[in-house]
């Protein structure tokens, strides 16, 4: 049963790409990418580049808050956060819910700043208890946190282990690459030093910015320093010049990318971000009410399965072909377990554009697919699970 039609010219933008992102654009993004070039320090993009400044600071829910924007990916934005927050005495704390959390402590060995790092079982949260008893223990300049891990699929409760680290008069450095515009995160309100995230997940733009909101604490460490930052393109103090007046150069931005980000910016203001953030919910509910009614298990733990990125198991060694199925026959895409799950998990995106469309064929190709290595499972529950929830 093919329920997407498939013909073999096909625009590859008509497939559902449910990959933890990118995700699927727009066309009023991406056709903003095909307008005339811009010059770099022309009125028009230094215009459009305020524009967007003035945008993600709406978009992170910050007055107060300094944004960064620069080409490149989350990666960019992880390690610019690194480099220009801390110093080589410094030490930091990485609360490793999964393989992105373990990448800032790749970071920060890579520029031999002391670490430390707390881990928890995959698919569990990051627990402020076990975090509140080794910030009494031990002193950090730095504690990393991950919003959503895209790994393990879990939420962090952002605001309750910031509020440890803050209590502790530490750096609060959130990576909410796989949360901002998806999962609900008020910057004023969350009191963090940094929260920093990516073009193309749940702000449904292309890939090729990074993006950092830094609260003015983060600002004036920036700015008081004492040993020089170590790189030139990730060097936040000359960005910072950048922010304050884009017509000063550092180096060429991807001028297409940043206006596609503006526009996916404005979209997501004309939604409201309320709204925004319920429909992921929604959509979230409802992709884990179908799984479960597989009798499919979950590789996040229940309460901290993640509005954005869903990660479930699949019967052993069934997962390369259910995902190469889901693709040949569903037109829908999605990725593999992460690590050691690859042959038994799969994870599904949903975040910015997947709608009720896409949930519904990647959940009933799902269904026709595993039916037919297990008769157990019967055609139409997974409508049945989410007929109430999809609105
Ligand atoms: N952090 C998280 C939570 C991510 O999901 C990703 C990308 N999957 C990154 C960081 C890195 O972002 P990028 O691939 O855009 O460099």
């Amino acid at each position: 049963m093919n329920i997407v039609s498939k013909e073999d010219n096909r625009d590859p933008y008509d497939s559902f790409l449910m990959v933890p992102g990118p995700t699927v654009v727009d066309p009023r993004v991406r056709n903003v990418m095909s307008n005339n070039q811009m010059g770099h320090l022309s009125e028009e993009f230094t215009d459009d580049f305020n524009k967007l400044l003035v945008l993600s600071k709406q978009l992170f829910g910050t007055d107060t808050g300094s944004p960064f924007i620069i080409t490149g990916s989350g990666t960019i934005a992880m390690e610019a956060t690194v480099l220009s927050l801390l110093e080589q005495n410094n030490k930091g704390l990485i609360l490793d819910t999964g393989y992105f959390a373990q990448r800032f402590g790749q970071m920060l060995d890579c520029y031999s700043i002391d670490s430390n790092t707390l881990s928890f079982n995959f698919g569990s949260h990051a627990d402020p208890d076990v975090l509140k008893t080794e910030l009494k223990k031990n002193k950090y300049d730095a504690v990393f946190i991950t919003h959503v891990d895209t790994s393990s699929t879990v939420m962090n409760n952002i605001y309750e282990l910031v509020k440890v680290v803050k209590d502790n008069n530490s750096l609060a450095i959130v990576d909410s690459v796989c949360g901002v515009g998806g999962c609900e995160l008020n910057f004023d309100k969350l009191g963090a030093d940094v929260v920093l995230t990516t073009s193309q997940k749940a702000i449904g733009s292309v890939p090729g910015a990074g993006l950092m909101m830094l609260s003015q604490n983060a600002i004036e460490l920036l700015e008081n320093r004492k040993s020089i930052i170590p790189s030139y393109y990730l060097n936040l103090k000359k960005w910072k010049a950048h922010m304050d007046n884009p017509k000063t150069y550092v180096a060429t931005p991807a001028i297409q990318v940043m206006v596609a980000l503006k526009t996916a910016l404005e979209m997501i203001m004309e939604e409201g971000l309320e709204n925004r953030w319920n429909r992921h919910k929604n959509v979230a509910n409802a992709i884990h009410a179908g799984i479960e009614s597989l009798g499919l298990d979950f590789v996040a733990e229940e309460n901290y399965r993640a509005y954005t990125v869903t990660g479930f198991h699949v019967p052993s060694g069934t997962s390369i072909q259910t995902q190469s199925e889901l693709k040949s026959r569903f037109n829908v895409e999605v990725a593999n377990g992460f690590g050691e799950m690859k042959n038994n998990a799969l994870r599904v995106g949903h975040m910015a554009n997947i709608g009720p469309n896409e949930v519904g064929c990647f959940l009933t190709g799902l269904e026709t697919i595993l039916s037919e290595y297990d008769d157990t499972i019967k055609k139409g529950t997974v409508i049945n699970a989410i007929s109430q929830i999809l609105k």
